[in-house]
């Protein structure tokens, strides 16, 4: 067990390609974590890993591993570097206490920086800047802190400064302390004094020190302190400056980490009542699953203690189910092996192996229930259909995507209530391009149809109806007959379902076959069977014979109702209109606006910046099919986006044939 001020939870987050894999590598080497990489870091030509870190990438991925620094234990949270994975982000957030955004010292400011910044603002996660490359020609600390000063609101104060630039990067600075830290052949060498630029820097530190309550000499101690308090508060971005590459600047990255950002103790989780628990390992247990991983022995689910401590042996709730389970093997997860311990105290994540947990379920102490928080899962708007090419592989396609959908429960599982195929729901094309590999990496192989996507149907106009369903086979008979009402609902509201039954014309033990049968009816929608979502449905009213009715009638006379009605309703096509942001050169602003016009786009917003255009548009995500590649070629590769669901919107009438007639 770990004491809990002596731990930090931290992801790094940055757009692609920052460094932040290699930084990643970088510290688990400096802990002690991993062996020495070889010498990829000492040549002068960037090039990808060695095959050794990129056997070490399957475990450095993993969802959290530890390290120890300095007498504290890191625990580094995973998050993926492409922002498509809404989920994946979200649930690491919730995990982590703090961030360092890893910034590349020539681009700046990237839109996927701006992305993950924001969420980071959004669950209100402290952190550090990181920016990386400066051994790079064209890289600038003083032109990146202009660029996040221009785009976020808050206010990144460095504490370290370069020395040297580009291929003369040879340290940095620390601006705390006053002193020089240099690394020649891997070895750090600290001297005292700092040089005038340095200085000016300090100078800027001091002041915002001193607005901060240290005074105007403030001492190291005094310093950090300060910088602390505005940090947690998320006032001040203490930022440090390196080349993760190189080496360089990565042990006083870490140094910061201990000393500026949070420890549990100063977090508070939120339960699903609003109540804030506080992060104490005396008091009754609450921990989050956030992630189920497969590991060579079989399933674990990653927890974080919140509250209390999980001990081997001891008996928790699992509130989603009401069952207690008697807590099994508890381990520890490091790069590269794990550790079997016997407790987890609030603050610390581990691994519990052979639970039946979901994404986002809360275990907690069977005297003192609690919920946390849930993870909010997106919603799926991109679906593909799946075959296996065997009757004998169909068992291994369902197991395979079985797990592979409950340890990402952005992917959704589905029937097409028309043909029986699997069809597997997900964020986008990628999110599903990704699942399929991941698939295939198990021996399934399946043959996919091209993704498509999710769309939906809304009712028009209010209809009543009435259906009997009659049958005289010779045996007992089947008898149900149901009038309903149905309209349209507010979108995301589901199925709104009224009793407006004035007699015992329709006994009402009947009204739950009733509703399945509604809710069956709802799945495929008469104008191109696509699901009805949303929908109001009163029953009005109906008739029961003494011998012949049972609810399997009722089902099916209410499902014969609402699909007649359905049908009379001049209902319409929804489809999914996703929110785009796109970061684009400005030379190549007119291009990027031009090619969302075609694509039935909207523009809501530019934002112009030195050398690039933040550009807000929405645009249906039908148009959107290979749009990464479309981007890439209108900017030169300059340009980057992301995209998450804004909302479900009426198809124009043209587009409409045209779906209908390539669905048909
Ligand atoms: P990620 O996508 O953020 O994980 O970025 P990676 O760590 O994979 O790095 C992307 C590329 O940048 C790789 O080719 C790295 O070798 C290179 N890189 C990362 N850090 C540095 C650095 O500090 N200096 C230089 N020159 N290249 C770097």
């Amino acid at each position: 067990m770990t004491r809990n001020h002596c731990l930090r939870n931290f992801g790094i987050v940055a757009h692609v390609d920052a460094g932040k894999t290699t930084l990643t590598e970088r510290i688990l080497h400096v802990t002690g974590r991993i062996r020495r990489t070889g010498d990829v870091h000492d040549g002068n030509t960037v090039t990808d890993f060695d095959p050794s870190e990129r056997s070490h990438g399957i475990t450095i991925n993993a969802a959290s591993v530890r390290c120890d620094w300095q007498g504290h234990v890191l625990q580094l949270i995973d998050t993926p570097g492409h922002i498509d994975f809404g989920l994946e982000v979200e649930r690491s957030l919730r995990v982590l206490d703090g961030a360092v955004v890893v910034l590349d010292g020539v681009a700046g400011v990237e839109a996927q920086t701006e992305g993950v910044w924001r969420q980071c603002d959004r669950h209100g996660v402290p952190r550090l800047a990181f920016v990386n490359k400066l051994d790079r020609p064209g890289s600038d600390m003083s032109a990146t802190l202009t660029a996040m000063r221009a785009r976020f609101d808050v206010e990144p104060v460095a504490i370290q400064w370069p020395l040297g630039k580009e291929r003369d990067f040879v340290g940095v600075a620390d601006l705390i302390h006053q002193r020089r830290l240099e690394w020649r052949d891997g070895e750090l060498t600290i001297t005292s004094g700092l040089p005038a630029e340095a200085l000016a820097a300090r100078a800027a530190l001091v002041e915002m020190g001193d607005h901060f309550g240290a005074g105007s000499d403030p001492t190291p101690e005094g310093l950090v302190a300060a910088l602390r308090e505005a940090t947690l508060a998320g006032l001040v971005v203490p930022t440090l400056g390196g080349s993760a590459y190189k080496h360089r600047g990565v042990e006083p990255l870490l140094d910061a980490v201990v000393a500026l950002l949070p420890a549990p103790k100063d977090r508070r989780v939120g339960t699903a009542d609003g109540e804030a628990l506080e992060a104490d390992p005396e008091a009754p247990l609450a921990a989050l699953c956030f992630k189920l991983e497969e590991q060579t022995f079989g399933r674990v689910a990653m927890v974080r203690i919140y509250r209390g401590t999980l001990r081997r042996g001891e008996v928790v709730l699992h509130p989603r189910t009401g069952r207690t389970f008697r807590v099994g093997r508890l381990l520890h997860v490091f790069a590269d092996r794990h550790d079997e311990v016997q407790a987890l105290a609030a603050g610390e994540i581990g691994a519990i192996v052979g639970m039946p947990l979901g994404t986002g379920d809360t275990l907690c102490d069977p005297s003192h229930p609690v919920a946390l928080e849930a993870i909010a899962v997106p919603e799926p708007v991109m679906r593909v259909a799946l075959e296996p090419r065997s009757r004998r592989e169909q068992a291994a396609l369902g197991a395979a995507l079985a797990k592979l959908v409950s340890a990402d429960p952005s992917l959704r599982l589905e029937t097409d209530p028309e043909t029986g195929q699997t069809v597997l729901a997900g964020l986008g094309e990628l999110h599903l391009a990704i699942a399929l590999e991941r698939l295939a990496a198990h021996d399934v192989v399946v043959n996919a149809k091209p993704p498509r996507v999710a769309y939906r149907e809304a009712l028009g106009q209010s209809v009543e109806q009435s259906f009997t369903l009659k049958k005289q086979t010779g045996g007992p008979g089947t008898y149900a007959q149901v009038e309903l009402r149905i309209e349209p609902a507010e979108p995301g509201v589901g199925l709104v379902f009224e009793d407006a039954l004035r007699g015992e014309e329709l006994p009402r033990h009947y009204l739950p076959a009733v509703r399945a049968g509604v809710e069956q009816a709802m799945q495929i929608g008469p104008i191109g069977g696509y699901p009805i979502p949303d929908a109001r449905v009163t029953v009005l009213g109906g008739k029961a014979h003494e011998r012949d009715s049972s609810d399997h009638a009722f089902q099916a006379a209410a499902a014969r109702a609402f699909s007649l009605a359905a049908a009379q309703s001049e209902g319409c096509l929804l489809e999914p209109i996703m929110s785009v942001v796109i970061e684009t050169p400005g030379d190549r602003l007119g291009e990027v606006i031009g090619d969302l016009g075609r694509r039935r786009g909207r523009v809501l917003g530019m934002d112009p910046k030195a050398t690039t255009t933040v550009v807000r548009a929405e645009a249906p995500l039908a148009e959107l099919f290979g749009y990464s590649g479309a981007l890439r070629a209108a900017t030169g590769g300059r340009g980057s986006f992301s995209l998450s669901l804004a909302s479900y919107a009426p198809v124009p009438g043209s587009v409409a044939r045209e779906v209908l007639k390539s669905s048909a």
